[in-house]
């Protein structure tokens, strides 16, 4: 594990709420929207200042809840405390109901702060092994002719494995698509968002069926708290399972493999309220040989940052599903990542080792709070 961190004193606490428009509309099991807002926490001190994203999704029902709430966390919990605290630990205390994206965006702030002023790289903190990842396109529900054109620009600008969304009704025909498009030489996952059922007949049916497809890993096939029906699952399927919804923290995610629930973990911090949480289940997986597999929310450069200097640990053998800014943005609020050889780079500057462009953020910025002392 990464160690202790100076505290950080923080004078100021801005959130700048960004709106993005997406080059196209991202279609989920849960949901679906066309512009990506999220909260860029920016946290300033008298030596130094650090930036987080809360990249909640615009819905309920993923990752402890909507942009709106993990937004009025920020403003009226989480921030303030931060205020109060004559210097602040990176992983300052937080409710029990208060939404981890909200919380990792904090500690992502502070972690940047204190290690910008060591000059140390968030990946070297972190414990990143490697200064390129293996780069992936998640491609959302979408008609076939869309997903078809989708996966294509994605094999074609290298991604080295495209992960599909699937729901029942709009699966094998999904599948079937993306793989023609992108050959056989690509990794090709499928991810429900626990969108089957596991004591459905016709579901089930549905699942062997995919499993002949090749798949590199099937993703959170039924629901979160459904470990019998993923274990069983697992256990039937010649195809990985991977645990997404269902690896919610460290507690769910030992609690979710102690009963087989499945092969390999999607990690993602902003979903688990912080990078060293995610650190931890990186090593509870290693530990288990439990692959596990770079997950992605969508963010901006500022949480694509974070997210890439994760990837950069050990435990991340697989390619996962981060991608460069073009896949979903005209224009990032940081330089953007950049695909080369079908990996991203990791940043090596210090903390983060990106920040928004003043010029960018004005363009895309719906408000700003500042909060004082
Ligand atoms: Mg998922």
């Amino acid at each position: 594990m990464p160690g202790a961190l100076s505290p950080v004193s923080v004078d100021t606490v801005e959130l700048h709420r960004v709106a993005l428009p997406l080059l196209s509309p991202w279609d989920t099991a849960h949901g679906s929207f066309d512009v990506r807002e999220v909260v860029l926490v920016h946290v300033v001190g008298a030596h130094t200042d650090g930036w987080g994203e809360c990249s909640a999704l615009p819905y309920e029902g993923y990752a402890g809840g909507s942009i709106d709430r993990a937004h009025r966390a920020l403003r009226d919990d989480l921030a303030p405390r931060l205020l109060d605290s004559p210097a602040s630990d990176v992983s300052p205390p937080a409710g029990a109901d208060t939404p981890p994206t909200a919380r990792f965006a904090i500690e992502c702030a502070l972690i940047d702060a204190a290690l910008k002023d060591r000059g140390t790289a968030l990946a070297e903190y972190l414990g990143g092994t490697r200064d390129a990842v293996a780069a992936g396109a998640a491609l959302g529900l979408g008609d076939t002719v869309s997903t078809a054109a989708a996966a294509r620009a994605a094999a074609v600008a290298g991604y080295r494995r495209v992960k599909c969304k699937i729901a029942p009704g709009r699966d094998l025909a999904v599948v079937d698509t993306v793989r023609s498009e992108i050959g056989a030489d690509v990794f090709l996952g499928a991810d429900a968002n626990g969108a089957y059922a596991s004591t459905d007949a016709a579901n089930r049916n549905t699942l062997e069926e995919l499993d002949a497809r090749g798949l590199d890993f099937l993703e959170q096939p039924v629901a979160a708290d459904d470990l019998e029906g993923l274990a069983d699952l697992s256990a039937a399927l010649r195809t990985p399972v991977a645990l997404d919804e269902s690896a919610a923290s460290l507690e769910s995610t030992r609690a979710a493999l102690d009963a087989g629930a499945g092969n390999a973990v999607s990690v993602k911090a902003p979903r688990l309220g912080g990078l060293l949480e995610a650190v931890r289940i990186h090593d509870l997986c290693r530990e288990r040989n439990v692959t596990v597999l770079a997950g992605g929310m969508l963010e901006t450069g500022v949480g694509r940052a974070a997210a890439v200097a994760l990837a950069s640990l050990p435990g991340f053998t697989h390619p996962g599903d981060l991608a460069a800014s073009d896949r979903y943005f005209a224009e990032d609020v940081t330089e953007p990542f950049e695909l080369r050889d079908g990996c991203l780079s990791v940043p090596d500057g210090p903390g983060l080792g990106v920040a928004p462009l003043p010029a960018t953020m004005r363009r895309h910025t719906l408000s700003v709070e500042t909060l004082t002392r």
